[in-house]
C-alpha cells in the first residue's frame, strides 16, 4: 500500500573516548573527580569512577540503511555487547520491514530479548536500534524528528547544567546548576561537612534565584539522604537526585516523605520501559522523571513514560541524551526544561554533548536554543567521519 522503503542493512559499531559513552574521557576531567558512587565503600574504587569500570562499555553505534539508500542512525552507550545484540539477534526483526514499521519492530525487539533483557544493556540497544529508525523515518520524510512526536511546544528549550562549576554555569545563562556528590556515607560525618561546605560555597557564588541541586548517582542510604536534604534545605537545595539504588523503590518512597517541604526528589536516569517508570510513579518516588532518551527504551517508550507522568502531574526531564532529549522535550508540555552536560575537562565552557562523535550538534546559547536550531531532517546531526568506527560482528 505504501511507497515507504524497507530495510536493507543494519550494522552496529563501536566507537572510544567520549561521545555517547560521556564517562569514557581522559584523565583530569570533573566527570572523574571522586564521584560518590555504590562503590565508594571500598576505598580502592572511591576516587575514580573509570577504577570500577565507568566506562568499558563504549558506544554504541548503529547504523540503519534503506531500500533508497537513506540511513538513519544513533549513538548510546552498548559497545560490543549492543554490537552483538544487534547483529546477532535483533536485526532479524528489522531487515526487510518497512521503515515506518517502529512501533510493531519495538514490541519484536523487547519481546524477543525478554529471556535475558528487560533493562540494562540489552535495553540500551534497543533503545540505540530505536533511535536510529526514529532519525531513519524522519530522514525519508524530509522533517526533524520532533515535527513526527507532535510538533514543538515552543519557540525554544532553557537549559540547566551539569558539572562542576554551576557558579560559572550561571555567568553562561544556564538557569540551574546541578553538581555531583563528591562523599558518600563511608566516609561519614567529614565527608558529609565537605559534601554541606561545597553546597554552601556555590550558594554564596550563584546568590538566590539560581537552582542548585545534588546528583548523587545511586550512591547514599535514605538515612544518609535524608540528613543531607534536610541540612541543604539551608542552602535553598532545588533537587536531590538519583540519591538512592534504582531497585529501592521502596527507599525513594520514605526519601520523598522525608525530605523538606519545597525540596523535589529526582530520579530514573538508570530505569528503563514503561514498567519501571509505572512503579516510580505508582509508589510515589519522586518528583521528576529523568529518563536518559538512549537507556529507557528510546524516543517509542519515552512517549509511553511521558504520558503516564503527564496523567500523573509529573515532569518529565531526560537525563543527558543531547539531540535525542532536544528533539523530545520541544514537543512535550511537562518538560518544560533540558539537562546539559557540561563535557569540557574543566566545565568552563560550553562543548557539544557528545563530542567528538557527532557533526552538526546544537548546543545552547546563552543557555538556550531555538526551536529552529532542530529543524534539519532526522536528529539533524551526522557521524563525524574522523571518528574510528569498529565492526566486531556482521551477520
Ligand atoms: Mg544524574
Amino acid at each position: 500500500m505504501s511507497k515507504m522503503p524497507t530495510i536493507k542493512q543494519v550494522r552496529a559499531f563501536t566507537l572510544r573516548g567520549g561521545g555517547a559513552d560521556y564517562h569514557d574521557q581522559k584523565g583530569g576531567h570533573w566527570i572523574d573527580d571522586h564521584i560518590a558512587t555504590p562503590m565508594s565503600k571500598y576505598p580502592q574504587y572511591r576516587q575514580s569512577r573509570q577504577s570500577f569500570g565507568i566506562n568499558v562499555l563504549g558506544t554504541l553505534v548503529v547504523e540503519i540503511e534503506a531500500s533508497d539508500g537513506t540511513v538513519g542512525f544513533s549513538v548510546t552507550t552498548g559497545g560490543e555487547i549492543g554490537c552483538w545484540i544487534v547483529e546477532k539477534h535483533l536485526a532479524r526483526f528489522l531487515e526487510g520491514a518497512c521503515v515506518t514499521d517502529i512501533e510493531k519492530l519495538w514490541d519484536q525487539m523487547f519481546n524477543a530479548t525478554l529471556y535475558y533483557g528487560r533493562k540494562g544493556v540489552v535495553i540500551n540497544t534497543i533503545s540505540g536500534v530505536d533511535l536510529a529508525l526514529w532519525d531513519l523515518l524522519a530522514k525519508v520524510r524530509g522533517e526533524p524528528v520532533h515535527a513526527l512526536l507532535g510538533g514543538a511546544v515552543r519557540d525554544e528549550l532553557v537549559f540547566y547544567a551539569t558539572g562542576a562549576r554551576p557558579d560559572l554555569a550561571k555567568q553562561m545563562g544556564f538557569i540551574g546548576g546541578k553538581l555531583p556528590l563528591h562523599h558518600g556515607p563511608a566516609e561519614r560525618e567529614e565527608g558529609l561537612r565537605k559534601n554541606l561546605e561545597l553546597l554552601g560555597d556555590m550558594r554564596q557564588r550563584v546568590g538566590d534565584d539560581f537552582w542548585l541541586m545534588y546528583d548523587c548517582w545511586m550512591s547514599l542510604d535514605v538515612e544518609y539522604a535524608t540528613r543531607l536534604a534536610n541540612a541543604a534545605a539551608e542552602f535553598d537545595l532545588k533537587w536531590i537526585e538519583e540519591a538512592l539504588p534504582p531497585d529501592d523503590y521502596w527507599g525513594y518512597a520514605e526519601l520523598r516523605r522525608n525530605v523538606p517541604s519545597g525540596m523535589l526528589v529526582t530520579t530514573g536516569e538508570h530505569e528503563a520501559t514503561r514498567w519501571g517508570f509505572r512503579m516510580l510513579l505508582e509508589m510515589e518516588c519522586c518528583d521528576i522523571l529523568q529518563p536518559d532518551v538512549g537507556w529507557c527504551g528510546g524516543i517509542t517508550e519515552l512517549l509511553k513514560i511521558s504520558a503516564l507522568a503527564d496523567a500523573r502531574g509529573k515532569l518529565v526531564v531526560p537525563h543527558g541524551s543531547s539531540v535525542y532529549s532536544y528533539h523530545f522535550v520541544i514537543t512535550r508540555q511537562n518538560s518544560p526544561f533540558a539537562e546539559f552536560l557540561m563535557m569540557a575537562p574543566q566545565a568552563d565552557k560550553v562543548v557539544p554533548m557528545f563530542s567528538p562523535q557527532l557533526l552538526d550538534e546544537p548546543v545552547p546559547v546563552n543557555g538556550r536554543m531555538r526551536a529552529s536550531a532542530l529543524d534539519a531532517p532526522g536528529f539533524g546531526v551526522r557521524l563525524n567521519p574522523a571518528c574510528d568506527l569498529h565492526r566486531p560482528h556482521t551477520h
